[in-house]
């Protein structure tokens, strides 16, 4: 079984349901280096009411970073 470390989303800094079905994504840590790494937790089932799981905000903000640096 999956463990999720935190217990709030990295998103919303809501708490995660148990049973609800998430994403753990590993962080490096510039400032931990040579530590071993966090891990971030994202909701992949939308908030009843909300458009879109906090996991899938999460990849389209990282997606626009990417290509505003790209653009940069
Ligand atoms: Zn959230």
């Amino acid at each position: 079984m999956i463990v999720c470390f935190a217990s709030e989303c990295a998103y919303c800094r809501s708490s995660i349901v148990s049973g609800q079905g998430w994403v753990r994504v590993k962080v490096y840590d510039p400032a931990l280096n040579g530590r071993d790494p966090s891990y971030h937790c994202y909701p992949a089932e939308p908030i009843a009411g909300q458009e879109g799981s906090c996991w899938e905000k999460h990849e389209m903000e990282r997606e626009i970073g990417r290509t505003t640096a790209h653009a940069a």
